[in-house]
């Protein structure tokens, strides 16, 4: 379970449709099960259905996580035109067990599904997700 606030939530859908068609990635900090902190990172990957955080704004974001005293809680990105499940390539680079994997599916520009999964050595689990 993991508990997001509404504007966060927002925002990562904002993030999402600025993006499209391509796909948009963050991250996403906070304390025990509260996300309450998001970290637009640069999609640097080449193909329009991948995503790769740029490594140096990643390192930002990592020192402003620690400069607050937060956790690194998820990483999110979103599927612009496929399903709101991990894709193939998604399972095989999810590195970071902790962490959870949020992603944001756009139907259209309306319409929009917000997942969180949990996911280890090619196991996927979905997360509730609570909004706050
Ligand atoms: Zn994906």
């Amino acid at each position: 379970m993991i508990i997001l606030a509404k504007d966060i939530a927002e925002e990562m859908v904002q993030h999402s449709r600025e993006e499209y068609p391509r796909e948009c990635c963050g991250m996403l900090a906070g304390k025990d099960t509260t996300i309450t902190k998001l970290f637009k990172i640069k999609n640097i990957a080449q193909r329009m259905d991948e995503y790769e955080l740029d490594p140096l704004e990643q390192v930002n974001a990592f020192e402003k996580i620690d400069s607050l005293s937060l956790k690194l809680l998820g990483v999110y990105h979103s599927h612009p035109n496929h399903p709101c499940y991990p894709s193939g390539l998604d399972i095989n680079q999810a590195f970071y067990p902790d962490t959870l994997f949020l992603i944001i599916s756009l139907k259209d520009m309306k319409t929009f599904q917000l997942k969180a999964f949990k996911m280890c050595e090619g196991e996927v689990e979905e997360e509730t997700i609570i909004f706050d």
